[in-house]
């Protein structure tokens, strides 16, 4: 049968002439050519994708030979300047090349990056050839120094944004605690903290504070550009505690610095700290008949002991002049400081006092004397703390401290006017929330 077939078609094909065949030969080979390459496109498309690959490599390379223009790549690098870093060893760090640097630090007006600090941000804009086109110091949210490149040297500048400040008015009421009831009303936690200082003088916050008391106050907030930096100073304060009101007032004197103080320019301050060591508890108050836990006599005990860990430092609770550093038998490690005339308080077993304590030497309020320890007649690390006065012993804990100085008579004048219109501020802002919220 097959036979058969293949003797017709030969016997068809005679007939033909020889052109004609070799033009359907051809035909045929074509048309088989075109099938098989369009069914390997089809079946396998990572041939596919390999053919594009060649191609775009190909296009790339060609575009690179024609000489198409390539911006320079500028890398913006950030860091953290930490400690024993100089202006060298964090460009080093971040890859300029040492000439470069070399350029920059020489440049005009170096000094002004001559002494940059731990913890600040530097902020550099690097090309690809590893030097330096512009620098940022950056000194706080509103100031710091640029450094901007210019042919082949660098222009070193201080710069100083523009801020604006406004005012922000808050009445809280304490049902909870002046924190959290704070924190409810969208206090910042910084504003808090200076409530809690500007009043921690006459008001306990432990003790002292009812459900119902409240407070209001006037604050800044501190932009750049729109944009919210800091919660800037409380400028007026008004605390309603029990039934008494305490009011504060910020204040520039002419000396340059700010305080508080009330309507009449007494100062919110005492002249005295509640206590000489900051993180301690009492271990043993002021008492007239106790024992003595060494000696097992009745002995008065006119003074309050401070418990702490060994090394802590001790402040002196007010300005002052040491009168005596040294050694008292009981007392081991001794200092006192007068005050003023009716004024004088006493430390006693400390490990070690402070460079440069000693006889008569000036000191601070809240400056560190020396350090908690047990030398003398101690059971374990205390400081024993007393308050004189008229050279008398006083429970420290109960005595009332007088007030820090007044507003002095230069400033009292314009003080008072601020005073009167810090103080209508607030009513204003009082009253205008007052009718908000009954409405
Ligand atoms: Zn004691």
């Amino acid at each position: 049968m097959l036979r058969k077939t293949l003797k017709q078609i030969r016997l068809i094909l005679s007939t033909y002439p020889r052109r004609h065949l070799y033009l359907l030969a051809t035909g045929f080979a074509l048309m088989l050519c075109i099938v098989f390459f369009s069914s390997m496109e089809l079946d396998s498309d990572s041939s596919k994708e390999s053919l594009y690959n060649q191609i775009s490599i190909v296009d790339l390379d060609s575009q690179v030979n024609k000489d198409v223009f390539v911006p320079e790549l500028i890398e913006f690098k950030k860091a953290e300047i930490k400690r024993n870093d100089s202006l060298f060893s964090i460009l080093r760090r971040l890859g300029v090349i040492e000439k470069n640097i070399i350029t920059l630090v020489n440049s005009d007006t170096n000094n002004l990056l001559a002494q940059i600090k731990v913890g600040k941000i530097l902020e550099v804009e690097i090309n690809d050839s590893n030097k330096v086109l512009s620098l940022n110091y950056i000194k706080d949210f509103k100031s710091g120094v640029r450094a901007q490149k210019t042919n082949e040297t660098y222009k070193i500048e201080e710069y100083e944004l523009l801020t604006e400040k406004s005012l922000v008015f808050r009445r809280v009421e304490i049902s909870n605690s002046l924190y959290a009831d704070g924190l409810r009303e969208g206090l910042p936690d910084s504003v808090i903290m200076d409530l809690v200082y500007i009043f921690g003088w006459d008001i306990d916050f432990i003790h002292d504070i009812r459900p119902g008391d409240s407070y209001s106050l006037i604050y800044e907030e501190v932009f750049v550009n729109g944009e919210k930096k800091l919660d800037g100073d409380i400028l007026i304060a008004e605390f309603l505690n029990q039934n008494s009101t305490h009011i504060a007032i910020r204040y520039k004197l002419s000396n340059g610095t700010s305080e508080y103080f009330s309507p009449e320019g007494r100062n919110v301050k005492k002249a005295f700290l509640r206590s000489p060591v900051k993180f301690s508890y009492i271990s043993s108050k002021y008492n007239l008949k106790r024992k003595h836990p060494i000696l097992h006599t009745i002995r008065s005990h006119n003074g309050v002991d401070y418990a702490a860990k060994r090394g802590s430092p001790v402040r002196a609770t007010g300005d002052g002049t040491i009168f005596f550093a040294g050694v008292k038998n009981g007392c081991g490690n001794e200092i006192e400081i007068k005050h003023s005339e009716d004024y004088s308080t006493r430390y006693c077993h400390l490990q070690k006092f402070s460079t440069r304590i000693k006889k008569g030497k000036k000191v601070e309020q809240g400056q560190t004397i020396g350090y908690v320890g047990s030398s003398g007649l101690a059971t374990g690390p205390h400081l024993h703390y007393e308050f004189h006065v008229n050279g008398k012993h006083t429970d420290p804990l109960r005595v009332k401290f007088p007030n820090a100085e007044p507003i002095n008579a230069g400033d009292k004048k314009e003080y008072i006017e601020h005073a009167n219109n810090m103080l209508s501020s607030l009513k204003n802002y009082q009253i205008l929330t007052n009718s908000l919220a009954s409405k």
